[in-house]
């Protein structure tokens, strides 16, 4: 395997020449040569020049099948026409104000009818969706701490930093221990560590998506999500499901639907903006109640952004309609059958399962699709992500390749 990989890095390199031209001159200005260190990839990351559907292009003019998609944020396949031609229309009346729009409006009553949230506010990434919905729960709880799903990712704030990856400090330097000791981390699909959890000392809230994501896929197994709702309110802790990768992604409810267990709080973010920097926040009335008498500060200048918004509003009214996720739905279910044993879909999402101990063969992987032209998610989890763009042939073909890897292998 060792050789394979060798050998897969050298045509990488030798493929991505420009890259690395683009490499040694950001590293320059940008540290690290990046704008977050997740687009970090040894040699040197791909510079990418543009997205059109299922396709992506480099600097290099590689051209990929695209199954990364903005770390699955792009479930409507890049550059869509109805989402082009709302920014467009958008940007021509203005772009920012920092006073509400119509747009707004009407995102919020889609995510309600999806969701079934009664009320909704918006911020601008994932992490601030996350950060902003626990500072509504301590609000509401008067209580600091916070339980979370051991090694679980929730954005890049202090609070979900703390048991990030497995191992103890894998959340790196500049957390407050203060902050660390805020947080106590369990079990995925452990309900008896939730429950005792809870009840040795009831948190403000628990964050936690319904199936997890970013450690591979892992479905909740039956009656732990119910087990988990019961725990929370005997214990009056806000429930949150952090669903910035599986709402509009799984269903048009997200986990919330699919699942049907209802949280106290949904954030979203990712797959909502199609392509441009959105979250947002679903509550009850109970919880929203605290943002509208102006107890917690639920504040932020491109919050409610109008080109966001109208991205948002196209992709929900016009893009992610109940056929795009059927056609969602029968593409990972083609995918999964495809790739074989060990890999798992769930909507638009899935992955092939291995030893998490085993970055060599994660590398090969992923080395040796993208130099046959299929852009994956980089990680130890081999994840995939199909948009409402792909089509059989692009499954098919993401399939032949990873079959040509086993054979070599
Ligand atoms: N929650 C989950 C489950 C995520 O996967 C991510 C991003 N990968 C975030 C929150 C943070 O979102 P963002 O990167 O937009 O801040």
């Amino acid at each position: 395997m060792s050789e394979l990989l060798e050998r897969e890095r050298a045509t990488l390199a030798e493929r991505t020449r420009a890259s690395e031209r683009m490499f040694r001159r950001a590293e320059r200005s940008l540290a690290g040569g990046v704008a977050s260190s997740y687009q970090r990839l040894e040699p040197w990351p791909v510079y990418l020049t543009r997205g059109e559907g299922a396709r992506v292009w480099d600097v290099d003019g590689n051209e990929y099948l695209d199954f990364h998609n903005g770390f699955s944020a792009m479930v409507q396949g890049h550059a869509h026409p109805a989402i082009t031609a709302a920014v467009t229309a958008r940007q021509r009346l203005g772009t920012h104000f920092g006073l509400p729009t119509e747009e707004a409006v009407d995102v919020a009553e889609n995510l309600s009818f999806r969701f079934g949230f009664p009320r909704w506010r918006f911020t601008n990434s994932g992490t601030e969706s996350v950060m902003d919905a626990i500072r509504v729960a301590r609000a509401h709880t008067g209580r600091d701490e916070v339980v979370k799903i051991a090694g679980a990712y929730h954005g890049h704030a202090d609070v979900t930093m703390v048991s990030v990856g497995s191992e103890p400090g894998a959340w790196g330097a500049g957390i407050p221990e203060s902050t660390v000791a805020q947080v106590r981390a369990v079990p995925f699909n452990d309900a008896d560590a939730m429950a005792t959890t809870l009840a040795e000392a009831p948190p403000a809230c628990v964050i936690m998506e319904a199936a997890r994501t970013n450690a591979g896929l892992v479905l909740p197994e039956p009656g732990y999500l119910e087990a988990v709702r019961d725990a929370t309110r005997a214990t009056g802790t806000v429930l949150i499901f952090d669903e910035v990768k599986t709402g509009l992604t799984i269903a048009a409810g997200g986990a919330v639907e699919r699942f049907g267990v209802r949280p106290d709080m949904v954030t979203l973010a990712k797959s909502l903006g199609g392509g441009l920097p959105t979250g947002a926040i679903g509550m009850t009335e109970e919880l929203a109640a605290l943002v509208e008498d102006g107890s917690v500060h639920h504040v932020g200048t491109y919050n409610g952004n109008p080109l966001g918004m109208a991205a948002a509003r196209a992709n929900l009214l016009e893009v992610l309609t109940p056929e795009a996720y059927e056609h969602l739905e029968r593409l990972g279910e083609r995918m999964a059958v495809g790739v074989g044993p060990g890999a798992i879909a769930l909507g638009s999402k899935g992955c092939v399962h291995r030893d998490r101990r085993d970055p060599e063969r994660s590398e090969l992987i992923w080395t040796w699709l993208a130099n046959r032209g299929i852009l994956t998610t980089p990680g130890r989890e081999q994840e995939w992500n199909v948009t409402v763009a792909h089509d059989e042939a692009a499954v098919d073909r993401y399939v032949e390749v990873f079959g040509e890897l086993a054979s070599e292998l």
